[in-house]
């Protein structure tokens, strides 16, 4: 099986990581991303981040 590697992130599988990707909802910019946190009210506790797969931004748990 071969990898098309370029992005060396953690230990995530691939497969675990895209899931990650695709499940969550993406942002043009790290302000649209906490725009949205603060609309749900919950930027307190949500942190933006440049996501390595797709390149946008991803809001997590944190
Ligand atoms: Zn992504």
């Amino acid at each position: 099986m071969k990898r098309r590697g370029q992005i060396p992130v953690a230990r995530l599988d691939a497969g675990e990581r895209r899931r990650m990707c695709t499940r969550k909802r993406r942002y043009s910019s790290e302000g649209d991303a906490l725009d949205a946190a603060m609309l749900a009210g919950a930027e307190r506790r949500r942190k933006a981040y440049l996501c390595p797969l797709c390149g946008r931004w991803h809001l997590t748990t944190a």
